[in-house]
Formats: structure tokens, sequence, C-alpha cells
């Protein structure tokens, strides 16, 4: 690999990630299953919604020329209609409602023949120990009835493909009896890390060793991608153990390996991936940090990317393209990553030659501006700085300082409850 070679721009990166993954396999799940999915065959309601006419609210089924008088104002003196009798949700009336009559009903319960509006118990009064019903004011045809398929009629098409699933749509998928949808795959994401420096989190580091967090970073970043993480461990600074590892990690959808990506003797992560056949259409990219990101695929079919070892820097990597490749095999169609102009408070150093991103913690303010505050850290290898994150500054290469007040574009990373 060439030291020189032309550092690329991270849209660029992003539109070939976009290019080069596909919609993954799809798989039929029962309803609950498909929360956090995106749905890959349309929902049908198989029936009438709502099934039957029914009740708005609880109150009285009348006939709504009994309670009006013939300009449409209420009945003067108010009508009092015979009560002859009760339909709660779930039941069907005994008989049907006559002139003059009125029958109690509660909501969501079937209109009984003859009535044609609900006027709401609050607007009525008992009579006659409650054999009558006084009922206060005028009522219009059809009022506070919900007809049989007002919402929708049977065979409509009520969740279209490519949606995501909310527990909202788990409601419409329910309310339309889809048990089973057809919704992609989670794709299996294989976790790699390299450094012969790396020990376990529960070792006391020694001598020239340090913690291996970046598992740990991918490992929750796939998952909250909703994508399964597979972890194959550390792997030392050896060109063959790298390949061994790296076939291995092909059974899996995508690889995530991090670190011996840089121009160092026992970088040999982009080596190996052109020895396997693979094509590299991201290497190095022109972002700070992140300049040794790879962006693979091999002949196979399968999407690596190989982030910088800090855990920084792979933070950023798996948010630019990670992320972008794990929703279009999901079978969504991620845009380009929203950047929302937010005002700064706090400083933000010049980034150079090369497009910076730096953590930072935003809100929304209540005048619905957001705000973002830099959070201080030393550098990608610092993780500590970044613990309340939720945002990244970005700053195109070659801007100036900015200081708090000024406005800043970020991208949002993380939801933060
Ligand atoms: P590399 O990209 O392999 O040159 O690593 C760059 C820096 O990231 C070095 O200081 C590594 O020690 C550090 N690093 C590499 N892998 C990890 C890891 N899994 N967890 C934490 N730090 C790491
Ligand atoms: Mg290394």
């Amino acid at each position: 690999m060439s030291p020189d070679r032309p550092l690329q721009d991270v849209s660029q990166a992003v539109e070939l990630v976009r290019r080069h993954v596909q919609p993954g396999a799809t798989v039929e799940v029962g309803l609950s299953d498909a929360l956090f999915r995106t749905l890959a065959e349309p929902v049908f309601c198989d029936v009438d919604y709502p099934p039957f006419t029914r009740s708005l609210l609880d109150g009285y089924a009348v006939q709504a020329s009994d309670v009006v008088s013939a300009d449409g104002a209420p009945a003067s003196p108010a009508a009092v209609l015979d009560v002859v009798g009760q339909i709660a949700a779930g039941a069907v009336a005994a008989g049907e409602v006559g002139p003059g009559q009125a029958m109690q009903i509660n909501t969501g319960a079937p209109i009984p023949p003859g009535a044609d509006a609900v006027v709401p118990v609050e607007d009525t009064q008992p009579a006659d120990d409650g054999r009558a019903v006084r009922v206060l004011r005028g009522a219009q045809k059809g009022e506070s009835i919900t007809a049989r398929g007002t919402y929708v009629t049977a065979g409509r098409e009520v969740l279209l493909p490519g949606t995501w699933i909310s527990p909202l749509e788990i409601g419409v998928a329910a309310t339309a009896g889809a048990t089973r949808v057809r919704v992609y795959r989670r794709p299996t994401v294989a976790i790699v890390v390299t450094g012969d420096e790396l020990v376990d989190v529960d070792q006391v580091p020694r001598g020239a060793q340090i913690r291996n967090s970046n598992e740990h970073i991918l490992d929750a970043l796939v998952r909250q991608s909703h994508c399964k993480p597979v972890r194959l461990g550390v792997v030392s600074d050896d060109r063959a153990a790298i390949r061994a590892k790296i076939e291995a990690a092909l059974a899996c959808d995508v690889l995530c390996i991090t670190g011996g990506v840089s121009m160092g003797e026992f970088d040999f992560v982009p080596e190996v991936l052109s020895e396997l056949g693979a094509t590299l259409h991201v290497h190095k990219m022109a972002t700070k940090p992140g300049r040794p990101t790879i962006f693979a695929t091999t002949p196979t079919g399968r999407a690596v990317f190989a982030l910088p070892g800090n855990p920084i820097s792979a933070f950023v990597g798996f948010h630019l393209l990670v992320s972008v490749a794990l929703a279009r095999l999901q079978g969504r169609q991620p845009a380009q990553h929203r950047e929302i102009v937010a005002t700064l408070r706090g400083p933000v150093p010049a980034p150079g030659d090369r497009r910076s991103f730096q953590p930072a913690r935003a809100w929304l303010t209540a005048q619905g501006r957001w705000e973002a505050e830099p959070l201080s850290w030393h550098g990608s290898g610092d993780p500590f700085g970044m613990a309340t994150a939720n945002a990244l500054v970005m700053r195109p290469a070659g801007s100036p300082p900015a200081d708090a007040g000024d406005e800043v574009m970020i991208i949002l990373v993380t939801h933060k409850g």
C-alpha cells in the first residue's frame, strides 16, 4: 500500500458503503420478534376495521330525531327516553332501539339496530328510577359512532415493505391479524481486535499492556445497531494469525476489526485483506480521527471494516461507515449522516487538513435549537472524555478554530435515555 495514496472524503466513503452493501436475507418471524427490524413484505389487514359499527364512548344509543327538534336544536323540553337495555363491550344487543327509546352503551360496544347516535353519559340524567333517561342536548345522526370499516377495509395494505418496526407498527400488525411477518435477518458482525499489547479488562495492565476496550465498545455498538455480535477475541500482531482469524470471521455477514491498519511494521491487516482477494474500496479517509480506516468487500460479498485501534477512532469509524452498512443489510436506506446546526458551548480546535469529528454532548433547547458542548479529552486514545457524548462536532478541513457561540455542524451518534 502506497503511503502517499490520496485520502478519501468521508461522503465518498459513505457512498461506497451504500453502493457495495446490499439488503440481506429475509426471514419470517413471530410478531414480537419483529421489533426494531425492517419489514420485507407488506402487511395486509384481513378484516374490515373496526369489524362492526361501534360506540365511541359510554352513553346512550338513541335515534337522533328523538333528541333534536325540527330546527336541529336540542329537543325542548329535553327528551325523556325509555331505557330498554344495556350493551357492554363484547356483548350484542338483545333487541332494538325504537322511537322514544334509548339503550345504555359502553365504549366499543356494537350499536344496536334502530339507533343512529350515541349521547355521552355526561349529557344525560337518569329519570324514573333509572328506567328512563333525560337527554340534555341534541345529537346528530352518526354522532359518536364508528362505522364498520371506517379505518380500513379488508385486504388493505397497512404496512409497506421497508417500514422500520417500532412498538406502533407492532400494534398495527397485531390489529391487522398478522401473527407472523417477514423481516430482514439480523446481520452477524464478527469482532476481531488486534494487538500484542492487549489484555482482558479483568486484568491489571503491566508493562506496555493496555486493556482491550474496543471489543466491548464494538460489541455494544453492534447490539445498539440491532445486529448480532460474534466476538472472536484478540489476535496477536502476527501475519498468519491475523489471516486465520479474518478467514474464520468471514463466516459472518460483516467483519469489524480494530488495530493493525496503520503504516506500522506490524500492521498486517491491509495486506492480508488483499491476499484474501478483498477489494479495498476505502483505504484511508480524510478524517481526524480515523485516517487509517478501511472498507473492503471479499469475493464472497462480505463487508470488512478495519478501524484504527484507538477507541475513539474506532467509535467514530463505526458511526461514519459501519452503521451505514448495518442499516443497508437490514433493509434500510440510510441517508448521508444527518448533520444538524448547533451552537457551540465551548471551543473546538482547528481541524487541520482533515475533516474533524470531536465528541460532544448535544441537547435541544426549549426554543428548538441544538447546543453542543465539546468534551475535553486527551485525543483519540482517551475514552473517558466520551462518557456523556451523544454527538460529534464536525469541522470541515481547513476551517479555523471554533469558539463558544459559533454555529457548527454536529452528527447525533447515540441516544441517551
Ligand atoms: P493500532 O491501530 O493497532 O496502531 O493501535 C492504535 C492505538 O490503539 C494503540 O495505542 C493501541 O494500543 C490502541 N488499541 C488498539 N487496540 C485496542 C483495543 N482493542 N482496545 C483499546 N485500545 C486499543
Ligand atoms: Mg496495533
